[in-house]
């Protein structure tokens, strides 16, 4: 459904048609610079060939170190498998786990892809909606009613796409409880941390206890951070037979990930992380704007997002489907967004902001009169 708007969007701008886009899940910046450099130093080195599986060794240290840095686990290099992008570390840990008939629950709304890998890897998703009262985040009491003998694992987002919501830590913390005294697995996706506004702070759930860390595996990657989403490079950290299982698909699958792009990783997380600066400052201010317009829209409720680069305004009450509203706004307005049925949510539509600051005000400004037209 959300590839049919964007092949329409695609195909309205080839016609020519001025179309503003807010689906794109991607930062609109170019790599950094020391980024680019090192890749391209790598590549004239003669780092052409295949490498390791699990990675090149200067990455999977320079990931467990991040790793320590940053979000206080303590992993090692062999603790780390660098993937083709987060996805594929995702789809690899669901290919590595997942067995026939086992449950995973997922709070909605979701990432796109988590059931549909759960699925792949012929497994059940457990969908658990939440509610906008709740700020769209899972509590440990609908976590705990939807365990069952079956539940193999739990798919936690923070900074959640599409939602922009952050679990603080006493909610990392309470969540982290139910998965220990239940003895769970969780994959934490933290592919977002970075992209956190008004003070949010980030807690990774395997650093809130050893018991905690014990069951958690984390899943992220350099895309969305560092503006690679085309260089493909992710990675999963966890307990050392896990990642060897994980690798072990990905060894008959995809092999190591291009060789000379990881060394682009590597001065990703080793160089200074001043480049990140900008970037923050930007969203910040978009988002800001997007918010005012959205909050002075009738019929929109819009939770306040504290990270990531989405807003998810709830149009309930314009008594429309979300895959109507938007086919409609595209289709009278040339605005493109993604309907909120694709993530479990159709009484939501999202927004990405992403994009320039005059890109957001003049697709605003459409959806304004949209909605007008509507009430
Ligand atoms: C973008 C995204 C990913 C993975 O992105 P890659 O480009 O594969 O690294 C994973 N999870 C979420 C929630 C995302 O939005």
């Amino acid at each position: 459904m959300t590839l049919a708007i964007d092949a329409k969007a695609k195909a309205m701008q080839r016609d020519g048609l001025d179309v503003i886009s807010f689906s794109v899940g991607e930062p609109d910046f170019d790599t950094p610079d020391h980024i680019r450099a090192a890749a391209k130093a790598a590549l004239d080195q003669g780092k052409t060939r295949y490498g390791p599986v699990a990675g090149e060794p200067e990455l999977r240290e320079a990931i467990a170190q991040k790793l320590q840095r940053d979000n206080e686990l303590c992993y090692g290099a062999e603790n780390v498998l660098v993937t083709n992008g987060g996805k594929h570390s995702l789809y690899n840990l669901m290919m590595a786990l997942i067995e026939p008939g086992d449950e995973v629950i997922i709070p909605a709304p979701y990432w796109v892809s988590y059931p549909e890998m759960v699925k792949l890897a012929g497994g059940k998703p457990v969908i658990v909606p939440t509610t906008l009262e709740s700020n769209y985040k899972i509590t440990p009491e609908q976590l705990s009613q939807a365990i069952t003998s079956q539940t193999k694992l739990f798919v936690f987002n923070s900074p959640s796409n599409p939602t922009g919501m952050v679990y603080s830590p006493d909610e990392v913390r309470a969540l982290a409880q139910v998965v220990v005294e239940r003895d769970l697995l969780v994959v934490a996706d933290e592919i977002y941390e970075k992209w956190l506004y008004d003070g949010a702070t980030h807690l990774s759930m395997g650093a809130v206890s050893p018991e905690a860390f014990e069951r958690t595996i984390v899943s992220s990657g350099f895309a969305k951070t560092y503006a690679m989403t085309g260089w493909r490079i992710g990675f999963l950290a966890g307990a050392i037979p896990l990642i060897k299982a994980a690798t072990t698909v990905q060894g008959h699958s995809t092999s190591n990930v291009c060789t000379f792009a990881q060394y682009g990783a590597v001065a990703a997380y080793r160089d200074s992380q001043d480049c990140l600066q900008p970037m923050l400052a930007a969203f910040t201010e978009r988002r800001q704007v997007i918010l005012e317009y959205v909050n002075a829209l009738p019929g929109f409720t819009c939770p306040t997002p504290q990270g990531a680069f989405y807003v998810l305004p709830d149009i309930s009450k314009l008594g429309i489907s979300s895959l109507d509203f938007c086919s409609k706004l595209l289709d009278t307005h040339h605005v493109a967004m993604v309907p909120g049925v694709a993530f479990g949510a159709d009484d939501c539509i999202r927004l990405s902001y992403a994009t320039s600051v005059e890109t957001i005000q003049r697709g605003m400004e459409r959806l304004s009169l949209f909605v007008k037209s509507l009430t």
